[in-house]
């Protein structure tokens, strides 16, 4: 059976896809926009329509934001296709995806990957322990199951940190403490970068109004040094050193962790993208134009898979990429590019000063311990990575072969970044020279079934 075939394909559901399908359908193009949610809204508005029956306020307006775009994508004519994962797009230009156990090849014309950004790995000892979950998670089961934890604390630093306390503060839920690992030197790297930042003053003025919020109803520490989490079987709280020299230990059987978002990469990175090292975010994000078009010219990238921008500038993002495919089937729209173009650069003002604020330091990237686990998936601490460099493994793809390190079910989200910097910390090199994990697909894990059950022609 030939496989099916569209012009467009979106790969995402989040404001960048669905910003992106208002654009090519209106336009005429058939379309089509896959996503592994069952429900479209990305990871911002994640389980967008199910929460509007009972609006729960503590999610913020700014989620609710995101009604009238969710409306306007379901709306819009694209199919549409949620529980739907992609593992590789072939040379070819064929998307490869699975659903309910069932395997399928699309093609396009033009392919946009919108699938957004992941947690930045945090790894302190202990952060494998039950109990301990990224602020990611912890977000996600609320807005998907409204379930929290009470007497939680908040470990890291970034936007999203205070968002998700503020959200469970506001759910009546009770924070333990939010302990801030943003220092001084982050402060004074961002100062200069703040004028920018004003041009957004309201999501400034969002940031402030959750950090009273959580100073009002919780323990806000800052200056930490160093942080463990205390626990033989379970999470039993955490234990800080604050830069004065002091240690304060919590109790706490809920930790969640969280120290900034990144381009999720595996994707673009498996599909043969061009990827260049961002000094200023600290992490790898694909080669592309103004107009979100990859290294593959049939590849547009669209979102916090491009670079970080937050949920405004994706949906701009996705606009500015189907405009201009758009444009490529003779179908220019000048002044609508013109005005996306300029919004996106004003939304992205705040990253600079964002960017340097919540890097955190190399303490907090790197393990402070040995006994520290780096690759979750494969059990591999500092200690065994470090002597897979002793043995003269010299960049990630040998140090895999040595220690096993990204080898896992994750493909490297979760330890590709601190293996990296460990290396180049080893050998001296900078980052952009020691290079990442080769990612190839699939970049999710399928089971042989559902690849056996692929009607050829198969992907090369
Ligand atoms: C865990 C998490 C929570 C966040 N919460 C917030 C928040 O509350 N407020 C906020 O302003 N910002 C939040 N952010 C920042 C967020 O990145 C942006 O605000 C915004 O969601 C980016 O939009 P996007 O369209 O680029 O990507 P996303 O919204 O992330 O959408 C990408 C979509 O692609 C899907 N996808 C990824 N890979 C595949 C694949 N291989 N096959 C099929 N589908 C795939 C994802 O599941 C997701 O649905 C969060 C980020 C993370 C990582």
């Amino acid at each position: 059976m030939a496989n099916q075939h569209f012009q467009i394909v979106i790969i995402g559901a989040g404001p960048a896809g669905m910003a992106a399908a208002l654009t090519t359908t209106k336009a005429g193009l058939e379309t089509i926009v896959i996503d592994d949610q069952k429900d479209s809204g990305g990871q911002v508005y994640r389980n967008l329509q199910a929460n509007q029956e009972t609006s729960p306020a503590y999610l913020g307006q700014s989620y609710y934001d995101g009604a009238k775009l969710a409306q306007s994508f379901a709306d819009c004519g694209a199919v549409y296709r949620p529980d739907c994962t992609v593992w590789q797009i072939t040379d070819m230009h064929e998307v490869a995806l699975v659903s309910r156990g069932k395997a399928e090849l699309i093609t396009a014309d033009y392919i946009i990957i919108a699938t957004g950004a992941i947690e930045r790995p945090m790894p302190v000892k202990g952060w494998t322990l039950p109990g301990v979950m990224s602020v990611g998670g912890a977000q996600t089961l609320l807005k998907q199951a409204a379930l929290g934890a009470d007497n939680a604390v908040f470990v890291g630093s970034g936007p999203l940190l205070y968002l998700t306390a503020w959200q469970y503060i506001k759910a009546g839920l009770a924070v333990r403490a939010v302990i801030d690992i943003t220092g001084e030197k982050q402060w004074r790297s961002a100062i200069p970068f703040a004028p920018l930042a004003l041009l957004q003053p309201d999501m400034l003025a969002m940031g402030r109004k959750w950090i009273g919020d959580i100073r009002r109803n919780t323990e806000l520490i800052y200056s930490v040094s160093t942080i463990e989490i205390i626990g033989q079987s379970q999470a039993q709280g955490v234990s800080c050193t604050l830069s004065s020299g002091d240690k304060i230990d919590i109790d706490a059987n809920h930790i969640f962790l969280h120290q900034g978002v990144v381009p999720n990469v595996n994707l673009t990175m498996a599909t043969g993208l061009a990827h260049q090292w961002d000094h200023q975010a600290h992490c790898w994000r694909p080669v592309i134009d103004v107009t979100g078009k990859s290294s593959d010219e049939q590849i547009y990238i669209a979102g916090d898979g491009g670079g970080i921008g937050g949920a405004k500038a994706a949906a701009i993002a996705g606009r500015l990429a189907a405009s201009a495919i758009v444009a490529r089937y003779g179908k220019p729209r000048f002044l609508a590019q013109l005005y996306y173009k300029l919004r996106h650069l004003h939304y992205l003002s705040i990253r600079p000063f964002l960017d340097r604020l919540y890097l955190p330091s190399a303490d907090f990237r790197l393990a402070q311990t040995d006994e520290t686990i780096i690759c979750r998936c494969e059990a591999v601490s500092k200690a065994g990575v470090n002597a897979a460099l002793a043995s003269g493994a010299s960049g990630p793809n040998q140090l895999k072969a040595f220690c096993r390190a990204g080898m896992g079910r994750c493909q490297g989200r979760s330890c590709g970044l601190v293996v990296q910097e460990m290396i180049a910390s080893h050998t001296g090199q900078s980052m952009a020279e020691i290079g990442y994990y080769r990612l190839r697909p699939p970049v999710k894990p399928i089971t042989l079934a559902e690849l056996a059950s692929l009607e050829g022609p198969w992907p090369d």
